[in-house]
């Protein structure tokens, strides 16, 4: 066991704040005015015992039992309310998790918004998008761990229409073995869960090479050529070991194009259109096949509101300001 006496951080600690938080080993001496401001949670608190808080001898300590990078990021929010605002869509990604978290545990709204506004543009809705966002720059910034606590952060705080996207964007370009092996922090009995959603995500893989039933087309000019071509293009699809059923890699897509130029022209027509219409019908089935919800319009409803969750903010305000 850590026995270890906490130690003050290195930038939250103002000589004359009025409240110390003492989070895992560290502390940060801030200022009650501060926090009531922006949180009715501390609000509430400070309210409730407030003998205890204005004490004019000793500065108070409040242990809270969080992660202290995340009251950190808390703070830095009250402290400096322009921060984690973002130059690009990709800046804060690192904090996002630890702001959906503090911004809904404390009721910290504009902390939370900035962060799902942030994610809204990293992990889409619609396929379009996607498309334009590259996944693999989220990759290089976050680990996995970060990446599936973040996914514990919104489904939490019921942020639902980003969780189709950042799931598959976990799924797809992070090996199986890495996401298992990922703690699950700050919830183990996510692992399970997790296990059964990739299962339903393998299984989403062939359809990206569903399309071929579709050839040789009806009208086709050279049925036996276009069916052995399509045929040796299917069986090699077998040997393909990506998770993406959305996006070829380099070699797949050096293969997919062979196959639509040796093709006849109508089967290479056909198979252009299927294979895009497999992919926009891949993206609408993301909700259900992750269990998140019933369809993209339903998700797509509480965008923006994240309306359950902002009512159970507006309730812990409605206890605090009584
Ligand atoms: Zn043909």
């Amino acid at each position: 066991m850590d026995n270890s006496a906490p130690t003050q951080d290195s930038d939250i600690w103002f000589e004359d704040g009025n409240i110390i938080l003492e989070v895992e080993k560290t502390l940060f001496k801030v200022h009650r005015s501060i926090l009531a401001t922006h949180s009715p949670v501390f609000k509430k608190i400070f309210d409730e015992q407030s003998q205890f808080y204005q004490s004019p001898t000793t500065v108070p300590r409040l242990t809270c039992y969080d992660k202290a990078a995340h009251i950190k990021l808390l703070l830095q929010g009250v402290y400096n309310t322009t921060s984690f605002e973002g130059k690009t869509q990709c800046d804060h990604l690192k904090e996002a998790a630890g702001m959906i978290i503090m911004g809904g545990k404390y009721g910290v709204d504009f902390l939370f918004q900035r962060a799902v506004k942030n994610l809204s543009t990293i992990f889409p809705t619609t396929l379009d998008k996607w498309d334009q966002h590259s996944q693999s720059l989220v990759n290089s910034l976050i680990s996995v761990a970060e990446q599936v606590d973040l996914i514990h952060a919104l489904t939490v705080a019921r942020v639902t229409w980003i969780l189709p996207a950042a799931v598959y964007g976990c799924f797809a370009y992070r090996k199986p073995e890495e996401i298992l092996a990922s703690k699950f922090g700050n919830a183990p009995s996510m692992q399970t869960a997790f296990l059964l959603l990739f299962v339903n995500h393998v299984r989403l893989c062939r359809r990206g090479v569903s399309f071929v039933a579709s050839l040789p087309a009806q009208d086709c000019s050279a049925k036996n050529e276009c069916d052995g071509l399509t045929r040796r293009f299917y069986l090699d699809t077998l040997t393909w070991t990506s998770n993406d059923p959305l996006g070829f890699t380099s070699e797949e897509s050096k293969k997919f194009k062979e196959l639509v130029n040796q093709l006849c022209s109508k089967c290479s027509d056909k198979c252009s259109q299927a294979h895009k219409d497999s992919r926009e019908a891949i993206w609408s089935d993301l909700p259900k096949v992750y269990g998140i919800g019933g369809s993209w319009a339903e998700l797509k409803a509480s965008e923006g509101n994240v309306a359950s969750h902002l009512q159970f903010l507006a309730q812990v305000k409605n206890t605090a300001s009584r």
